[in-house]
């Protein structure tokens, strides 16, 4: 994905592509796929929106969240050029974009082809080496997800590593009993998430995030542990009555939360191998992208002689910190998942079982608000901030008491 991406930027301003993968492309991933308005509009840029949307996945234009036994459901950022999400499985999202990286006559893509070393001169990466092949460049870009080779040759540990907080189980399904509206579904339920909505191929995935000391026993039994966790959730076990697990069960585990130093003489990382992060994040494939944004404006320069490598090197690695890494070390804060205690849940119920009281509330939101914690108030209003921001949507509201009354 990364790769891919990198090259069809990197072509387009004129520069030789070589894109190698060790694996036969497009191949599947063990990664759920959901992304938004913003990578929905860089799609649009490539020209590859309309494919996209032609694998028949349902535009998710609807929220649903459901807690315990209630539920809420709403429309979606309906302020954005993109309003949805899609969820594209990505055997089919990475061949589509394979294909938009093809069709640049300066890329040239050679699958089942891995790298196994890095040539070097005084210090400076100069290519790649494989069995019984090497290439040399200007410029090696690591696009090789978060176990990178090219990391490990360069001897780059990670400068920040909070390690993993949870694991994922995951797999397709067909025949899921249907929300009235396509959503994407998040479930809380006893410390666990599950995130789950339509794809493309007429599949439905169904995640479950769960703490590390639940990874026995939901991988228990080849699967068998992770449809128990499910259907042991009433309106989830009435939702999967008819459905067919048409998959393996796919464990993600040791998802670590780190990044590492961005760039150096003759090198450079993006997508996971530079920033790899929780799944909940749901960011993996919008980091992806603006890594490689930035990657290649900053390249080029170099390349063209423009500015020097350092000064290109410290542009790249500056605007990753500020795009992807710092956003990554906040949002982290969000990802500490506690089931509600027994007086929480008895409010959310009545909030969501209420309209009426939900509505009455809202009146009064900004004195809630302010009743808040002084850094949680902080870390709301910064994350409504990022949110306006990554989006493009006016700026966020500014919640002061004053405000309840107008
Ligand atoms: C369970 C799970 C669920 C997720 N859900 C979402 C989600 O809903 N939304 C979202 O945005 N993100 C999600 N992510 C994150 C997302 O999958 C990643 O951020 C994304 O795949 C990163 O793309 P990448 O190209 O950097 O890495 P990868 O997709 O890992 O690609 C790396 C490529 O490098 C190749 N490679 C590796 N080593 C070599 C070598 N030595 N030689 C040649 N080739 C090599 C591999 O074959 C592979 O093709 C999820 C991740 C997981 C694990």
């Amino acid at each position: 994905m990364a790769g891919s991406i990198t090259a069809t930027l990197l072509a387009q301003r004129n520069w030789r592509v070589l894109l190698l993968d060790r694996a036969p492309l497009p191949s599947p991933a063990v990664s759920t796929h959901f992304f938004g308005p913003t990578v929905l509009a860089f799609f649009a840029e490539l020209g590859v929106l309309d494919r996209v949307r032609a694998t028949g996945a349902p535009p998710l234009a609807h929220w649903h969240l459901h807690l315990g036994d209630n539920y809420y459901g709403g429309p979606m950022l309906p302020r954005a050029t993109h309003p949805y999400n899609l969820c594209v499985r990505r055997e089919t999202l990475d061949g589509i974009l394979l294909h938009r990286a093809e069709a640049e006559p300066l890329v040239e893509v050679r699958d089942r082809c891995s790298v196994r070393a890095l040539l070097r001169e005084d210090g400076q990466v100069i290519g790649v080496a494989g069995a019984g092949w090497e290439e040399k460049a200007r410029v090696i870009v690591g696009a090789d997800g978060r176990g990178s080779l090219v990391a490990q040759q360069l001897g780059v540990r990670p400068e920040y590593d909070a390690g993993a907080l949870r694991c994922t189980f995951h797999a397709y399904w067909r025949g899921v009993h249907p929300l009235p509206e396509p959503s994407l579904e998040l479930w809380h339920d006893d410390g666990d998430v599950i995130q789950t909505g339509p794809c493309d191929g007429d599949q439905w995935v169904v995640m479950v995030s769960t703490p590390p000391e639940r990874f026995e026993q939901l991988r228990a039994d080849g699967g068998a542990g992770y449809e128990r966790r499910l259907r042991a959730i009433p309106a989830m076990r009435a939702r999967l009555r008819s459905a067919e697990r048409i998959s393996p069960v796919f464990a993600g585990k040791n998802l670590r939360n780190f990044h590492r130093p961005a760039a150096g003489p003759g090198w450079r990382l993006v997508g996971d191998a530079l920033c790899h992060k929780d799944p909940l994040f749901g960011a993996g494939i919008a980091d992806a992208i603006a890594a490689a944004r930035v990657l290649a404006p900053t390249l080029d320069a170099a390349l063209s002689g423009r500015t020097s490598w350092e000064e290109s090197a410290a542009q790249y690695a500056q605007e990753t910190e500020t795009r992807i890494a710092r956003r990554m070390r906040q949002g982290l804060e969000e990802l500490t998942i506690r089931p509600p205690a027994p007086g929480q849940r008895a409010w959310i119920r009545s909030v969501l079982g209420h309209p009426g009281l939900a509505f009455e509330l809202a009146e009064h939101c900004s004195h809630l608000f302010a009743a808040l914690p002084a850094d949680r108030q902080t870390f709301w209003q910064k994350a409504a901030d990022t949110t306006a921001e990554v989006l493009g949507l006016p700026p966020a509201a500014r919640l002061t008491p004053d405000e309840d009354t107008r």
